[in-house]
């Protein structure tokens, strides 16, 4: 049987035959609408079944293939887009991003031009950027020598500002998890920041724990930046967070990520 390195350069040169999308949805508590949906990368192949996105993506990004599978995820994913935000046009679909794009730094150009070709408002689209990604010096994805993390970190910066300028949303999935999340946020122009699903795991137990998710959101709030509450699993976690003012939440207790149909069917 081929590893699974193997059967992932196989995938993709099929025409990334076995990839596909799944759709989950986020909310806006206050009023109950559909915000949009984050889309979520899945494989399945012979001999392994289904195969853990943890699993493919690290694969991916050793095998220097990420780039041009995330690129097809921004097309599928923009182009599922188009379709539902012309059911709802304020519609907006999150696709993530591995910093490994860095070394390729042409992402902005190409996803302009796909929504050119298709129509849809970059407004539309939002790209999720994790702690890993090489904005401030020392940054995980960074080769770990004083000046090239520098000269990382200023590369870094100036693919978020490129990617900026054209109009698609930023955030910061995963805030509060890394080392480096309140510098990046005071220094990077996200548009929303993404809490962490940790956190809401102590906001329903109370004591200390309930202090993290009401104090990051007012610090978010602060510096000009939405926010949305990652993995809020039950009504007891819901009920003690609703009334914080938080634009967008996402979580199994609303909608586990679905293939597309699905997705339709159920929420739009
Ligand atoms: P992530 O970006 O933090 O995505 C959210 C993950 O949390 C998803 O796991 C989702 O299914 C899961 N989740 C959502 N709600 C809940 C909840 O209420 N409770 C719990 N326990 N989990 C919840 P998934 O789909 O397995 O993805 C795992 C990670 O794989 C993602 O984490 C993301 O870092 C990565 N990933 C997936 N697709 C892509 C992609 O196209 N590109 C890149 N770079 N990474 C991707
Ligand atoms: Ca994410
Ligand atoms: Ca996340």
């Amino acid at each position: 049987m081929f590893s699974l390195p193997t059967l992932l350069t196989i995938s993709i040169e099929n025409n990334f035959h076995g990839f596909f999308l799944h759709y989950q949805p986020q909310l806006c508590p206050d009023s109950g609408r559909l915000y949009g949906a984050e889309a979520l990368a899945r494989w399945s192949c012979a001999g392994y079944g289904n195969v853990a996105p943890d699993v493919f993506i690290p694969m991916l990004e050793e095998t220097g293939r990420i780039v041009e599978f995330e690129k097809w995820v921004f097309r599928e994913a923009a182009s599922q887009c188009k379709r539902w935000a012309a059911l709802r046009p304020d519609f907006r679909m999150s696709v993530n991003l591995s910093c490994r794009h860095l070394e390729q730094a042409d992402l902005g150009r190409y996803a302009q031009d796909e929504l050119k070709r298709l129509g849809l408002a970059p407004s539309n689209m939002m790209f999720e950027l994790t702690e890993s990604w090489p904005l401030l010096p020392g940054a995980p994805c960074q080769s770990g020598k004083a000046a090239a993390g520098r000269k990382e970190a200023a590369a870094g910066g100036a693919v978020v500002s490129s990617l900026k300028e054209t109009g698609i949303r930023l955030a910061m999935d995963d805030f509060g998890s890394g080392y480096s999340s309140l510098l990046s946020l005071q220094k990077f122009p996200f548009d929303l920041v993404k809490i962490d699903r940790e956190f809401v795991k102590g906001t329903a137990r109370g004591g200390a724990q309930a202090a993290f998710v009401p104090s990051l959101t007012r610090l978010c709030h602060s510096v000009g930046c939405q926010v949305c509450l990652e993995g809020v699993e039950t009504a007891e976690e819901y009920e003690a967070v609703r009334r914080l003012g938080i634009e967008v939440m996402q979580g199994y207790y609303f909608g586990r990520p679905v293939p597309a149909e699905e997705f339709e069917r159920l929420y739009l």
